[in-house]
């Protein structure tokens, strides 16, 4: 099964042939959050350059899915991770992308294509980014990676006999969101919140072990803390949101997930007043990047503007640093996916298309 990986675009696609592969300079990973940088990067697999109708040029790669998986877990996780987190991360890598193709490919599910096409994802199953999986080629390949993807080749989640839409984020902050918190208002019944007692870990070597170069630069994951002067924060909505809302006096969260994280936002500022959702508009509206999570309590020091929060992502299925400390401690990969995926079970795909 081929998967269709938009990677860039660009004026003009600058590209040069590579072992196996090809080689693209300046892609831009973190698109939109903290750790947001460009990196020239070296794919395998076959490139399509597809023309856009405002003139630009899209960089697709067409490759196996069981090697897009391979770079994935590379990307997504350190070399040094546990073996038995990185089979859970390629066994739910995989049952996400399975779903993210169907999805492109059936007429059944429209409304997804729209939102998927809304957000740039025309020609393509997936992005290349952290919107859908991290796949950055082969630059940070390696072989206990690959040794994962080999080991569970084939296997996927599956709940009532069918692939599910297995969700992850980098640390829940110590409970997991639910599916309709963060998208559709949908509820899927795996994506329950759990009570993750393991994420909060400081030990260094486990992180160590499991976080990739550039995410080792963000430390206070799991508990954090954001200050605003006032006049900073109304800087930042304006800019962020295109609104106006004059001087921002109050944020009020309406409503809460099962987490806590917010999913609808008032905003008040002398000029108007709005409410905004879900968590990942959020967390965009209230940072010159992107707030770690939606999870916080809003408190004033004087008029200042103090976000106590807990958490790195939107929370929904599998916490990767629980996941690996739970590898840490000695669970297989399947106890970790039965933890953060309930009632959920691994088997093998059968379809092919
Ligand atoms: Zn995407
Ligand atoms: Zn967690």
């Amino acid at each position: 099964m081929n998967i269709r990986v938009g990677i860039l675009t660009a004026p003009h696609i600058e590209h040069e042939p590579a072992a196996n592969g090809f080689r693209l300079h300046n892609v831009r990973i973190g698109i939109g959050f903290h750790w947001d940088r460009e990196e020239d990067q070296t794919f395998e697999g076959k490139l399509e350059i597809t023309d856009n109708a405002d003139g630009t040029q899209t960089a697709v790669n067409v490759i196996d899915i069981e090697d897009y998986l391979c770079s994935v877990i590379s990307s997504e996780m350190n070399a040094d991770s546990p073996m038995e987190l990185l089979k859970a991360h390629a066994v739910m890598s995989r049952s996400w992308a399975i779903r993210a193709i169907a999805a492109n490919r059936t007429s059944a599910s429209r409304m997804r294509q729209a939102a998927w096409e809304s957000n740039g994802h025309k020609g393509f199953d997936v992005c290349a980014d952290d919107h859908c999986q991290r796949y950055e080629g082969t630059r940070r390949m390696n072989s206990r990676a690959v040794e994962a993807v080999r080991a569970t080749q084939g296997e996927v989640l599956t709940y009532g006999g069918e692939v599910c839409d297995a969700r992850f984020h980098k640390c829940c902050g110590g409970r997991t969101e639910l599916f309709e918190t963060c998208w559709e208002d949908v509820h899927v019944p795996y994506l329950e919140p759990v009570d993750c007692p393991w994420c909060g870990t400081k030990d260094e070597r486990v992180l160590r072990n499991v976080l990739n170069d550039y995410d080792r630069e963000t430390k206070d994951f799991h508990d954090w803390e954001v200050r605003y002067t006032q006049e900073e924060l109304s800087d930042i909505v304006r800019s962020k949101s295109g609104t106006d809302f004059g001087t921002i006096t109050d944020l009020r969260p309406l409503h809460r997930g099962a987490s806590g994280r917010i999913d609808r936002l008032e905003i008040a500022g002398t000029k108007r007043t709005e409410t905004i959702g879900k968590e990942l508009k959020i967390r965009r509206t209230l940072s010159r990047s992107c707030l770690y999570s939606s999870w916080f309590d809003v408190e004033r020091e004087g008029t200042d503007f103090v976000l106590r929060g807990h958490g790195w992502g939107h929370g929904a299925g599998l916490c990767q640093i629980g996941a690996a400390v739970m590898a840490d401690k000695g669970f297989n990969y399947k106890e970790i996916l039965a933890f953060y995926y309930k009632g959920a079970e691994v088997s093998r795909h059968t379809r092919q298309g």
